[in-house]
């Protein structure tokens, strides 16, 4: 007897993640590899071959493939039109694993499929309506809409770093003028940090020392915060106040029960999601902010495959 497994590869440029779930949607085989983008596309799908195949018995049959990756994809066709981290353009990477495998195969933004992983297998498990928002050098989000991923017209659904928190703020690298990435975004915090720094080098001294005369990261900024630093924990104040403005837009846009809060900057804490909790208490219809959970996620680096995987034919 034959059981069904559906494969989740993310693609990633440093690594390639394989997994296999069964028919429960369990993840029951994982195997990983390194990238080596250097060596070119045929090498990088010959290794995603090579994680497949070794990773099916005869008690196994294939049913489907779904591929997690960054870039612009033409996923109708099967095509990742341009990937930056990995230095392809135009490779018809679902053509080649569909010849080899004679299976559904699917291409995914990487962010979308992740968020579509956790909703269905992680922190957002039974809820028809949630939004995995990513707070690290960007910030950016997946939304599941009445149990459905919304991609948009080209996949570009969800670029919530970019909404307006500040009508006349500078201008951003989009194009619009005051996008909530350039307050909350650990690249904001870092530089807002930098800028108060240089405005009250008297004060600056615990955060400074963080950073060891490098340049400072959010991360030195999280630490100095912990330790009471007046400086760090204003800068954070203020990224806080700005993210819970943005979650104002997207819990007012999109009513949802759950929004799990991933991303290196997320994991700051009570000094960043504290100050985010005033805001949306103090701006949010109250009706509909109330009843929203705020988790992080569960799966880790897993969330993106499994998400591929689930999202064949969705
Ligand atoms: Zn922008």
């Amino acid at each position: 007897m034959s059981n069904k497994v559906y494969a989740g590869i993310d693609l990633g440029g440093t690594k390639i993640l394989a997994l296999l779930l069964d028919e429960q949607g369990d993840v029951v085989y994982r195997s990983e590899t390194a990238t080596q983008a250097h060596e070119g596309a045929e090498a990088v799908i010959g290794r995603m071959v090579g994680l497949i195949k070794s990773s099916l018995t005869s008690e196994r049959e294939l049913a489907s493939i779904g591929v997690a990756t960054a870039g612009t994809l033409n996923a109708k066709e099967g095509i990742v039109a341009y990937a930056a981290n990995l230095g392809w353009n135009d490779i018809p990477l679902g053509k080649r694993l569909e010849e080899e495998f004679g299976v559904p195969v699917s291409l995914e933004n990487d962010a979308n499929a992740a968020a579509y992983g956790e909703w269905a297998a992680g922190a957002g498990k039974g809820t028809q309506n949630c939004v995995y928002v990513t707070v690290s050098t960007g910030i950016g989000a997946g939304i599941v809409s009445s149990g459905r991923l919304i991609r948009g017209r080209d996949n570009s659904a969800g670029e919530l770093g970019h909404i307006t928190v500040d009508m006349n703020g500078p201008r951003c690298t989009c194009g619009n003028a005051g996008c909530l990435e350039l307050y909350a975004s650990g690249t904001a915090i870092a530089r807002n940090a930098g800028k108060l720094a240089a405005e009250y080098p008297e004060k600056a001294a615990a955060l400074l020392g963080k950073a060891g005369g490098a340049a400072l990261t959010s991360r030195h900024v999280a630490e100095a915060a912990a330790e009471g630093d007046e400086l760090s924990m204003r800068v954070l104040r203020e990224a806080g106040h700005a993210l819970g403005n943005g979650m104002v837009t997207i819990i007012h846009v999109m009513n949802p029960e759950v929004v799990v809060i991933g991303g290196g900057a997320a994991n700051i804490g009570a000094a960043l999601l504290d100050p985010m909790h005033e805001a949306i208490a103090d701006r949010g219809i109250s009706s509909m902010a109330a009843g929203v959970r705020f988790v992080g996620p569960t799966l880790g680096k897993e969330a993106g495959a499994i998400g591929a995987a689930l999202l064949v034919g969705q």
